[in-house]
């Protein structure tokens, strides 16, 4: 299962609901179970010189991101 290994984000779980507009009152509204994926990419990391590969969520991506360019300017 696709995990962050930064936040331990996992997969989530919950419903689809079908916007149908016609049909008896049974079909008006249809709810699937559906997963709520993580959008995980492999990403190398420079830490003190020493590549890390981590499987990171695009949250954290932007997080870390936001972060060194915030040290970067303050330096
Ligand atoms: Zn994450």
């Amino acid at each position: 299962m696709a995990k962050c290994q930064v936040c331990g984000k996992k997969t989530g779980f919950g419903r689809n609901i079908r916007h149908q507009h016609s049909g008896r009152w049974e079909r008006k509204a249809p709810r699937t179970n559906r997963k709520f994926m993580v959008n995980i990419q492999n990403k190398t990391f420079i830490i003190n010189g020493v590549p890390i590969r981590l499987k990171i969520c695009t949250r954290c991506i932007r997080t870390t991101t936001k972060n060194s360019r915030a040290t970067k300017s303050s330096v």
